[in-house]
């Protein structure tokens, strides 16, 4: 993996917007694990293919010259290797890389509070936990080999770290999910102490093993376009809740968790960090700055 360049990104053209320039990094390959809905495995291989941490590092001291402040970690799999974690938050503090802001991801499994306040201290703001299902037979049927006691205990060890902000996905519409365990999926994402949570519908396209399964159940008959195509799996499993349904409980669910006393809860807890300051400071003065530019068209036309 270290032989391959580090892209060029002068070649393309960055909107920095408020908080400053950002982009993606990719330090590793691969994800051994399986889940039914994800098709990552298969593209990019089950043999996970990390860079060196010295390798990543210089791409970030090249990404902090260009003058870059934050960067996300977009690999398939980031956190697998909990010692090579280690050592790139070590190496990140070590070559005072820490005043960037990094965005990564963890399977609740690993998300050890050690490991996550590593990651805190070399200046990850934001990770993201796939959690998928707030019921057992589901995260079982996606092959996630995650439970939900493993969920809990991530999303306490990263609030113990004072992370800023932890994403949690969520997936609905697997084809024998009940209308009481997607309920039960939004009560959990609810109750759980995470900063945003993500619902989506479950999508797959033909190489998916969902897909292939539905296929071979014969539920669905494929067409031969298909492969251009990623289906939302609602839309061609007969046993799947339909997705206006889905839509629906989603609708109700994210009402209930932006409650007013979860906002106030957010928008305090959001206070307490440089990051947020930083960027309602940064708008508020880019509005002002827009009503001196258009007071200035005004008065000189
Ligand atoms: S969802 Fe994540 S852990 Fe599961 S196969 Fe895809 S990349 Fe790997």
């Amino acid at each position: 993996m270290d032989e391959l360049p580090i892209p060029n990104r002068k070649l393309i053209e960055f909107n920095p917007g408020l908080a400053g320039k950002s982009t993606s990094i990719l330090s590793s390959r691969g994800c051994p694990f399986q889940c039914r809905f994800c098709t990552f495995s298969i593209v990019m291989g089950r043999k996970w293919r990390p860079r060196s941490v010295k390798n990543v590092v210089e791409e970030i001291e090249l990404l902090k010259d260009q003058k870059y402040k934050d960067i996300a970690f977009i690999d398939d799999n980031f956190t697998l290797n909990k010692k090579r974690t280690f050592r790139l938050c070590a190496e990140i503090k070590r070559n005072q890389l820490d005043n960037l802001r990094y965005v990564g991801d963890c399977r609740v499994e690993n998300a050890t509070f050690d490991m996550l306040r590593a990651l805190v201290t070399a200046h990850f703001i934001q990770m993201v936990f796939g959690i998928e299902s707030g019921t057992q037979r589901i995260l079982d049927y996606y092959n996630k080999g995650i439970t939900l006691a493993q969920i809990k205990q991530a999303v306490k060890n990263a609030n113990k770290t004072r992370l800023e902000i932890i994403y949690g996905s969520f997936v609905l519409g697997a084809p024998s999910e009940t209308l009481s365990e997607v309920r039960d999926t939004i009560k959990f994402a609810n109750k759980l102490s995470i900063t945003i949570p993500i619902f989506q519908i479950l999508y797959a396209n033909p190489i998916s093993p969902i897909y292939r399964e539905l296929v071979e159940k014969g539920q669905y008959i494929p067409q031969k376009d298909d492969w251009k195509k990623v289906f939302k799996i609602p839309d061609i499993s007969p046993t799947s809740i339909p997705t206006k349904v889905l839509m629906r409980l989603l609708e109700e669910g994210v009402n209930q968790i932006v409650s007013k006393r979860r906002v106030i809860h957010h928008l305090f807890k959001a206070l307490k960090y440089k990051y947020y300051v930083d960027t309602i400071v940064a708008s508020i003065i880019k509005r002002k700055l827009k009503r001196v530019e258009s007071i200035g068209q005004h008065q000189f036309p």
